[in-house]
């Protein structure tokens, strides 16, 4: 089932998105979309009797993570050696904010204090359901889902900053959707699924989930050991290699065989 949130110009509802992806994971045209009462974390999914057209809503970001986007660094061998960086023994975590959250088609702001932005495209896991010390067997009892997510850093701050708070944390920093999968196979993702991201058309990441250091089932062992991971949490867990810089206009798209494409415009503040 793919679970998304959109809006029509009055209060946001969820939905569940009908029909079938193409190759490149763009649904069809015709693709409706059946609201949903409340939130589908909270109250299961139950259906409205209202349908939209896809052409006729705004897709917002499929979760408002109540508290926290976890995110894992060089969780991609390729990834850490670009960066001139070790892989790491255990996972590398650090937080976003849940206000840097923003949804598909919103505007990637780029900040003041920046003058090297990049684009990560990366796989999240969104949580179902309060957790915590879950062993890495029952990891996947508390999926609610597979989205898309962009974790976009202020690189140059990363370097001078110690935290990552700042490079990381802006508004609009978290790109998520367009909608969550709910039916993936987690043992998809270690047999391995393309990830790619385009950056006004041109490849330029081209990686694949298998090459992940750190699996998903560990990475929730490994972050429930340390904190409650609450219904609506989401993990990001890594880029592959290719990363670079983006500026205001261009258009950055993260592919994700079975999710569909999540695509954000970078937009001077
Ligand atoms: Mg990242």
């Amino acid at each position: 089932m793919r679970i998304c949130r959109f809006t029509t110009g009055e209060d946001p509802l969820y939905g569940v998105l009908t029909g079938e992806l193409d190759e490149f994971g763009q649904p069809e045209e015709d693709a409706v979309i059946v609201a949903l009462a409340g939130d589908p974390l909270y109250v299961g999914v139950k259906l409205l009797d209202q349908e939209h057209k896809l052409e006729d809503v705004r897709l917002l970001a499929p979760v408002l993570p109540r508290s926290k986007v976890v995110a894992i660094g060089r969780n991609y061998a390729a990834h850490a050696a670009e960066m001139g960086a070790e892989v790491p023994e255990e996972p590398m975590m650090f937080l976003k904010p849940n206000t840097s959250v923003s949804g598909p088609g919103d505007p990637i702001f780029y900040p003041r204090q920046s003058e090297n932005v990049h684009f990560e495209g990366e796989l999240a896991v969104v949580i179902g359901r309060i957790c915590r010390d879950v062993p890495v067997e029952k990891a996947t009892d508390v999926i609610h889902g597979y989205t898309i997510a962009n974790d976009v850093t202020a690189r140059d701050l990363q370097k001078k900053d110690v935290q990552f708070a700042r490079a990381k944390g802006f508004d609009s920093f978290c790109p998520l959707g367009p909608w969550i999968e709910t039916d993936l196979d987690p043992q998809a993702f270690i047999d391995g699924v393309r990830i790619q991201t385009h950056l006004n058309g041109d490849v330029k990441q081209d990686g694949n989930t298998r090459d992940m250091i750190f699996d998903i089932p560990s990475l929730i062992a490994h972050i429930s050991s340390v904190m409650t991971l609450l219904p609506g949490d989401v993990i990001l867990t890594g880029t592959p290699d290719g990363v670079g810089p983006m500026d205001p206009g261009d258009e950055v798209e993260v592919s994700i065989a079975g999710i569909g494409t999540l695509t954000n415009k970078v937009a001077q503040r």
